[in-house]
């Protein structure tokens, strides 16, 4: 069997066809970061800039997510940032079981390669496909979940929070608690170094 590396993902991404939200999209979006992150966020899938770009998160949601990190004094570039599925759902819809199923292969390569200590599952979706099936994200968000050793919290999707603002002060507390997490587990010590953070 072929090793896994990151050449070997992107690969396998590129030429995927396994479900057909391949057929009608001008770029796939496998996700980045940094590759040697403890801290992985997984989203839905790709919007319409993401699309375009080919790149994550790069849209108006995900420009308030960066601004979410930047609070808890995270640089973006520090952390990874992917969704469940790769190419972009016809008109942002939900992606549908299947297609997820599908896709699971990649983000299964894809945490395997970067061995995350702590993911934050942004939305429903996310939820669902990586936590419980049955998850209702505004009563379960901001809980903390271990497996195998990987620290899990559900919260809200930040185009949720652009929807509606009245969500931002529980999406505030999550990453106070996604803070708090890094800190217990020692990770970050350059930025988190004070018991503080900078
Ligand atoms: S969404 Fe995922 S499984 Fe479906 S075609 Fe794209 S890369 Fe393949």
């Amino acid at each position: 069997m072929e090793e896994i590396t990151w050449e070997l993902f992107e690969r396998q991404v590129e030429a995927c066809r396994l479900c057909p939200l391949c057929q009608q999209i001008r770029h796939k979006v496998p996700g980045q970061g940094d590759r040697n992150s403890p801290l992985m966020l997984i989203g839905e899938g790709p919007g319409q800039t993401e699309d375009e770009e080919g790149l994550a998160f790069v849209g108006a949601a995900g420009q308030l997510l960066t601004r979410m990190l930047e609070a808890i004094q995270l640089p973006r570039e520090r952390v990874y940032i992917c969704n469940v599925v790769k190419c972009r759902p016809p008109h942002n819809r939900v992606p549908t079981p299947e297609e997820a199923e599908a896709c699971r292969i990649h983000l299964r390569m894809q945490t395997w390669l970067i061995r995350p200590k702590v993911i934050v599952l942004l939305g429903s979706t996310a939820a669902k496909n990586l936590l419980n099936p049955e998850i209702r994200i505004t009563r379960e968000r901001g809980r903390w979940t271990e497996r195998k050793g990987v620290w899990m919290m559900p919260t809200y999707h930040p185009s949720a929070l652009l929807r509606d603002e009245s969500k931002k002060p529980e999406a505030w507390e999550d990453m106070k608690s996604l803070k708090a997490k890094l800190m217990e587990l020692r990770l970050y010590p350059d930025i988190y170094a004070n018991g503080e953070g900078s």
